[in-house]
């Protein structure tokens, strides 16, 4: 299954304290949208709101013929999204191999599983060479891989990304960007929320600017790269 996401009217609350307020955006199929905001403009509220992570009122959310609005965070595993938290979160005292087959508990061990290991060891050979090594073994790009690479194990069609370039070496940050070009070169379709705009705006076609919870403006990334605005606020120029 692959299909176009739909949210509208995405609502999340702590308490009295409201941190996204009616933000609506689609993800086409294929497509990689970004989401850029300050520290705290409640961009990662908004992925974990989607992926059923955290309590949250939507209008509508669906993800091509599925309604996803009652779906829990597990399930939408199956229902082909895969997501990146941010800080990683990988099993620190598993092998590599163990925490990447940990992103395949959704499916049955089948031939295919093999197949999509073997794929993601084409993509970051590094993970290949580290297989048998402990995760926390590995430096903090090599984790962010590892990650990225745990969550392509459920075979999704639409991945989730929350600051994929958090902590990581301009370098680091540059072999990211690639994977992410890559990723959607086969077709994936991305929904990455990062603090880095160059990036977001180099590995998407389009983008919300998110600011106290709303959607501030949206746009072609290649516009809103070169908007004296946003290359203000968000690239310090
Ligand atoms: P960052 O880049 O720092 O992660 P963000 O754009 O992802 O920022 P969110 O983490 O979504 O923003 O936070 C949005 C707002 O919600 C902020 O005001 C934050 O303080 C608040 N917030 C986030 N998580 C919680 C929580 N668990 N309890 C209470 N308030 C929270």
């Amino acid at each position: 299954m692959t299909g176009t996401l739909i949210v509208e009217r995405l609502t999340v609350h702590y308490g009295g304290v409201s941190a996204v307020r009616d933000l609506s955006f689609e993800v086409a199929a294929g497509d990689a949208v970004g989401v850029i905001g300050a520290n705290g403009a409640g961009k990662t509220s908004t992925l974990k709101a989607v992926m059923g992570l955290i309590p949250r009122k939507v209008g509508v959310l669906r993800f091509g013929d599925v309604d996803l609005s009652g779906v829990s965070a597990r399930d939408m595993v199956r229902h082909g999204i895969g997501y990146v938290p941010e800080g990683r979160h990988i099993f620190a005292g598993l092998p590599v191999e163990k925490n990447l087959l940990l992103g395949a508990y959704a499916r049955k061990w089948n031939a295919e599983t093999r197949t999509t290991l073997d794929e993601v060891y084409e993509l970051f050979p590094v993970l290949a060479e580290m297989r048998d090594r402990l995760a926390g073994a590995l430096s903090g790009g090599q984790q962010q891989m590892l990650a990225i690479g745990r969550a392509l194990m459920s075979r999704p069609q639409l991945l989730l990304l929350d600051e994929p370039s958090m902590g990581l070496s301009p370098k680091l940050v540059g072999d990211i960007l690639a994977v992410l070009l890559r990723l959607r070169a086969e077709g994936l379709s991305l929904l990455l929320v990062e603090q880095n705009a160059k990036l977001t705006f180099e590995a998407t076609s389009s983008c919300l600017v998110v600011e106290n919870g709303e959607v501030a403006m949206t746009g072609a990334s290649e516009r809103l790269r070169h908007d004296p605005r946003v290359r203000r606020i968000y690239l310090g120029l």
